[in-house]
């Protein structure tokens, strides 16, 4: 069986302890490959091969670094179709989404990190005539990378990518679900000449090799995806080694749809917001509030477009969804609508684990589900679920939408649907959240800040927010 193993100082290696973790195929139940149980003995091997190589590393001009980057962008291109089925097994996510997000957004985010430094200012400022301020920007040493297992190797990326661009070495963790592509990169990252001891990738659970890079004391700044939880016990680690923070989070995201849409477009790209990679994304619109003047109209339309979201074998072009990650996560959303039913909820359509036939019998698969009929404050629209649910709640002014749409502790995501530009305008402005998304779902552009509010998190990510949090800056200031 393939052992995925420890990436450091540029080989292999198996973990100190000789524990695996077993790595199971979501869309047969299948253990397939087994995963290094890290330790932090092993993480302090990492952490000692990534501050050797720092100096070198940092001291290499942008246009040096911004080359291998580049190599490595490429070669994630080269190397598509093999990362997006390994991507695809390891997640149970449909093949062709794999192939056309997934991977593609991974090549990218090398890409633009390493042409993004090469376009960077730094600033002066002229006190009076004899003085100036500048300042420069220097990176922090060795950092840390901790991601989650929904967007696994375009979420890894979206980190090491300006970590490593801004000229700091790098100990990353991917979700122990998921550690397959991250696994492939480091030979591709090898390949492309990146040096030895510049990124090194430890893999385990969370509390153990997780816990163990932000305890690390050499380990300058933490930047991590995930849940909201395990972003609170990052932060209670971090904070008295005051340690820099980036903290991306979970979501509860309002999809609002005014009366002025077309229906039957609008729901289309709704549900879309709501189901796609299985639900299974920070940025899924999860709570769809309706103008009580199109509601009926408007949710038969959603359910039809809901049913459209075939359920199948992931590696089947004609699956729209496919496996959810784990038994133990479909078993949180299953309980989960079991709780929306008790709260009162009606099924609209879904609500129940399917079980195909064949090859994927043993699958984690879950109908895409509609509820209607809870309450704003009730659990299942207070809480993440994280997988193809949503409620569908009507409304009958902006003011009350609004409320319920920030009546939760988030404030990752939204999506607004109308054809009045100053309500447009209006209700973004007054939405407790880090990004608003306007007759639009998951347009991305990388030079844009990303991160949100409230209790989805602390920091921006993207762009030159993601350069300035993998630098210090310093200030000097000249008198002549
Ligand atoms: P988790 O918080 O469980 O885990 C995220 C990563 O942190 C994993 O690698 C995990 O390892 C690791 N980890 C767990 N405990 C610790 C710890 N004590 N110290 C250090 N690392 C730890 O999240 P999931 O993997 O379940 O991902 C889903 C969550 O991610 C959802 O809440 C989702 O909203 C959020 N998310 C947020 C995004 C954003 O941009 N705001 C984007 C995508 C997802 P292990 O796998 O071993 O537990």
């Amino acid at each position: 069986m393939l052992h995925i193993r420890n990436y450091i100082n540029g080989g292999f290696h198996d973990p100190v302890g000789g524990e695996w973790i077993t790595n199971v195929d979501p869309s047969t139940g299948e253990t397939y490959s087994l995963v290094a149980r890290s330790s932090a003995q092993d993480v302090a091997i990492a952490v000692d091969a990534a501050r050797a190589a720092f100096p070198s590393w940092s001291a290499l001009t942008a246009q040096q670094r911004s080359k291998i980057l580049l190599a490595v962008s490429q070669k994630i291109g080269e190397h598509l179709d093999d990362l997006a089925l390994a991507e695809s097994v390891d997640n149970g996510k449909p093949l062709w989404l794999a192939k056309a997000v997934d991977i593609p957004r991974a090549e990218s985010n090398m890409a633009f990190f390493a042409t993004e430094i090469l376009h960077t200012e730094t600033s002066a400022h002229h006190t009076d005539e004899h003085t100036i301020n500048y300042t420069v920007r220097s990176p922090l040493g060795v950092v840390g990378c901790i991601s989650p297992w929904n967007l696994p190797l375009y979420l890894f990326t979206w980190k090491i990518a300006p970590a490593l661009a801004a000229g700091n070495t790098v100990v990353a963790k991917p979700s122990e679900l998921t550690p397959m592509t991250a696994f492939l990169l480091a030979q591709i990252c090898s390949d492309a000449g990146l040096p030895s001891g510049v990124l090194n990738i430890v893999h385990g659970y969370g509390h153990e090799c997780g816990a163990a890079i932000v305890e690390h004391p050499l380990v300058k700044a933490i930047s991590f995806t995930g849940g909201t939880s395990t972003g609170a016990t990052i932060a209670r680690t971090a904070a008295p080694m005051f340690k820099k923070l980036s903290l991306e989070l979970g979501g509860k995201n309002p999809t609002i749809v005014f009366g002025d849409v077309d229906v039957e477009a609008t729901a289309k790209q709704v549900a879309r917001a709501s189901f796609t990679n299985q639900g299974e994304i920070c940025l899924c619109g999860s709570r769809i509030f309706v103008d009580a003047s199109i509601y009926d109209r408007f949710v038969a339309a959603l359910v039809a477009e809901a049913e459209r979201f075939t359920v199948g074998d992931p590696l089947e072009p004609t699956s729209k969804m496919g496996a959810l990650v784990s038994q133990a996560h479909m078993e949180k959303v299953l309980d989960y609508i079991a709780l929306a039913q008790q709260e009162g909820g009606r099924i609209l359509t879904g609500g129940h684990r399917i079980t195909l036939q064949g090859r994927c019998a043993g699958g984690f698969f879950v109908a895409p589900t509609l509820i209607e009929g809870v309450d704003t404050s009730c659990r299942v629209n207070q809480e993440e679920i994280f997988g193809p649910v949503a409620t569908v709640i009507p409304f009958s002014s902006e003011d009350e939408a609004l409320a319920g749409a920030n009546s939760t502790m988030y404030g990752l995501a939204a999506s607004v649907w109308t054809n009045d530009v100053s309500r447009a305008h209006r209700v973004a402005h007054r939405l407790e959240s880090g990004i608003v998304w306007v007759n639009s779902w998951l347009v991305r552009d990388l030079r844009t800040p990303f991160g949100g509010v409230k209790s989805s998190g602390v920091g921006r990510e993207g762009g030159v927010e993601a350069l300035r949090f993998f630098t210090e800056p310093k200030n000097i200031c000249i008198q002549f």
